[in-house]
């Protein structure tokens, strides 16, 4: 039971592993004011707060795409099992993400391809799986498409070169979650830009990590894109220049955020967030340098999916 829809020619699925109270705004985002907070309550939807802690919540998902006969997966969110000593939510879990892909007719066999918009502990956990003490590619027939700057910069053979934020969440990622698909000789590295098919096609825009990228999709006339981290909640919509604490560089990452709002206003494009909750897409408007939340697209193409409650 999930939330689907249909764009063109390509199915859209979501796939929630869990979601998580993730504490006060002013813990997670840079430059946080109260006031300002306050303005935009109509852009912090019932999934995206806990009134109870007065907290930020946090959803961790994968939208699985069907795209030119091929079976996409954009995100692998957290993994089983995976020692994350620094980030107490996800330590060591154990969900039924692999039940819920089967939910939807996709076995681990039946992945073409899996696409990591960046390399983040909770973006590539389910590329591997532990298998008698050993960590093994998740989908054996996949291609893994990586972003190079991000495989650089979190290879424990940098160590040295990069001064990174992200190394206490990171802890063992590269190792269990990367390195397996790079020596199973599964990775696709790019750079720039990659053309996955007909339809959809990986841009970089680096900021949040330094190969952090977002997934265009074009199909028969409808527009849309998976743009990952780019935010981590509706409300950094109407303050682009809130960054999370977990962006590398905060600089080009408001950079990226802003000219992606204003693309996806401009054009029409409607957004799909990694870490959003609810069963729904965002369509983002602008009056200048202002963004506001147009509509919330369900995800309701089929029968069987949740009511969309915003
Ligand atoms: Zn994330």
């Amino acid at each position: 039971v999930t939330g689907k829809i249909r764009l063109g020619d390509v199915d859209i699925f979501r796939i929630e592993e869990l979601r998580h109270d993730t504490g006060h705004p002013r813990h997670i985002l840079a430059g946080f004011g109260q006031a300002e907070w306050d303005r935009h309550t109509r852009l912090i939807p019932a999934w995206d707060w806990n009134e109870r802690h007065s907290s930020t919540c946090m959803s961790h998902q994968t939208w699985v795409l069907r795209s030119a006969g091929k079976t996409i997966l954009i995100d692998t969110s957290v993994g089983n099992s995976k020692p994350r000593p620094a980030v107490p939510p996800i330590d060591n879990l154990e969900s039924s993400y692999l039940d819920q892909l089967g939910a939807v007719g996709v076995g681990p066999s039946d992945v073409d391809l899996v696409i990591s918009t960046h390399i983040h502990v909770d973006h590539v956990g389910w590329n591997t799986r532990l298998v008698d003490g050993t960590w093994v590619p998740t989908f054996p027939n996949a291609r893994y498409v990586l972003p190079r700057p991000d495989v650089v910069f979190w290879d424990p053979a940098n160590d040295d070169r990069f001064a990174r934020r992200g190394n206490a969440s990171m802890e063992n990622v590269f190792a269990d979650s990367v390195a397996p698909v790079i020596e199973a000789g599964q990775a696709v590295v790019w750079d720039d830009e990659y053309e996955i098919d007909e339809n959809i096609t990986l841009v970089a825009r680096p900021g949040h990590t330094p190969g952090n990228s977002i997934v265009k999709l074009t199909s028969a006339g409808e527009q849309a894109a998976f743009i990952g981290d780019m935010l981590h909640f509706p409300v950094q919509i109407a303050v682009p220049s809130w960054n999370t604490c977990w962006c590398e560089d905060p600089k080009s990452a408001s950079a990226s955020r802003v000219k992606t709002l204003t693309w996806a206003a401009d054009e029409g494009v409607l957004l799909f967030l990694a870490h959003f909750g609810g069963d729904h897409a965002a369509e983002v408007s602008r009056s200048g340098s202002t963004f506001d939340i147009a509509a919330w697209r369900p995800l309701a193409d089929s029968e069987d999916v949740r009511t969309a409650h915003p």
